[in-house]
């Protein structure tokens, strides 16, 4: 650990949750000196509700298709070499659960390069006349992770700080935060209050529920239809989940109704399956942090103040190259990976570690600059 004001870590990365974790390990095995601090630990966020399944996205052509097909093949990859113990591989049903996911999963069976198939007869055998009826695809190879086993692994070698961190300090080329300072800071948040004014930066957060069950049902593969019903890397734990709520949000001070939230899981998981003689384990809940044009951020953040003042007329939509804008020195937001940061974390660690260490640009379609232009023009009229 840092032990005097002289030896200044290279990063801080702040917020512990999946993005942090592999971030950490991922620079730490780089070479980088680095500290990882969260307010109440390691996957204590959105990370630690995650059912944290490695599934590809089923989508239309796009950017938003290729960022997912490359960093789902990345994250099995990662997941299945780095973190065995943690990771359970299982065939995968994805069944459609509308008409519009249903022409979605038709012509991304024509599209994609992941091996798929006819699904067995003992999967068969188990599915409601619903879930057969529906267009479905069947992969060779899923996968779902240990969210909170595998975090922990990703950084046992990282110095890790318990510290709720309530502002930001920069002096002197350093950031500063309590008695730790680094030449670097990454904000790996999630949906949590953002400690800069960056109001431009769109973010949701989505409350979600999933539980993990002992059933008599034996479940031979990773099924993803209203909800994911799916073996986990416990033996005999089963884990459903999970629910999207947009309504509750932890920080409004609202209990949230548990018993509700069961019922939803356990009425959407029987449109797939009866699951027999079911005893609830666990409830996991949590926020999924998804950006307004669901494309995850990695990247500088704009001084969202200073450059309105330089720059005024972009309150009149005139167009100016986002290399005039000014950033917060030395300052990386990862964020906005919505219900897949499991799936994108090692991708955006890995292009995180290549601008770091290799000094190689991010690249402007990850950037959470790309919502500034448009928020400056909505204070037209605020001078
Ligand atoms: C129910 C549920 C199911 C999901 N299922 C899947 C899935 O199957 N597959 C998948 O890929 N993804 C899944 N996700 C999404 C995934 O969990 C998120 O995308 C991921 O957790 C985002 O990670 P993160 O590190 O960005 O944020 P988080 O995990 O939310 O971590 C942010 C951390 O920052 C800390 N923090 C915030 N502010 C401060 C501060 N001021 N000082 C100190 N610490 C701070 C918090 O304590 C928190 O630990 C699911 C999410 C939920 C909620």
């Amino acid at each position: 650990m840092q032990t005097s004001k002289t030896s200044p870590y290279d990063v801080i990365i702040i917020g512990a949750g999946v993005n942090g974790c592999c971030s950490a390990y991922t620079l730490h095995k780089a070479g980088l000196r680095v500290a990882l601090i969260d307010q109440a630990g390691i996957a204590s966020g959105g990370s630690g509700a995650a059912g944290a399944f490695i599934s590809p996205k089923i989508s239309k052509a796009g950017t938003l298709k290729e960022i997912m097909s490359e960093a789902h093949a990345e994250a099995l990859e990662f997941y299945t070499t780095n973190f065995p113990n943690f990771t359970l591989v299982k065939p995968l049903l994805h069944i459609a659960n509308t008409p519009e996911e249903g022409e979605k999963v038709e012509s991304f069976k024509y599209e994609t390069h992941l091996k798929h198939s006819n699904i067995l007869h003992k999967i068969q055998i188990l599915l409601s006349d619903e879930a057969l009826n529906s267009p479905s695809i069947y992969f060779d190879m899923g996968a779902v992770v240990d969210a909170q086993g595998v975090c922990n692994a990703m950084t046992e070698e990282i110095d890790f700080y318990p510290i709720k961190v309530e502002k930001l300090i920069h002096n002197d080329d350093l950031w500063q935060v309590g008695e730790l300072r680094a030449k670097h800071i990454v904000l790996s948040i999630g949906a949590y209050p953002k400690l800069l004014p960056i109001e431009y930066v769109g973010l949701r957060g989505i409350w979600g529920h999933r539980i993990d069950i002992e059933t008599a049902t034996h479940i031979p593969c990773i099924l993803h239809h209203h909800v994911s019903i799916s073996p986990t890397t416990k033996e005999g734990i089963v884990a459903i989940g999970a629910t999207h709520n947009v309504h509750y949000s932890p920080f409004s001070g609202e209990p949230y109704d548990v018993e509700e939230g069961r019922k939803a899981l356990l009425d959407k998981a029987s449109k797939t399956l009866k699951l027999n003689n079911i005893n609830i384990l666990k409830d996991y809940t949590g926020l999924r942090s998804g950006s307004n044009d669901y494309l995850p951020m990695l990247g500088s953040l704009v001084d969202a103040n200073t450059t309105l003042a330089l720059h005024p007329h972009l309150r009149h939509g005139k167009a100016l190259d986002p290399q005039e804008y000014i950033y917060y020195p030395q300052l990386t937001m990862i964020n906005g990976s919505g219900g897949y940061g499991f799936v994108l974390a090692p991708y955006l660690a890995r292009k995180l570690k290549e601008y770091l260490v290799d000094n190689q640009p991010i690249g402007p379609i990850l950037s959470p600059s790309r919502f500034f232009p448009r928020w400056a023009k909505s204070k037209k009229n605020q001078s």
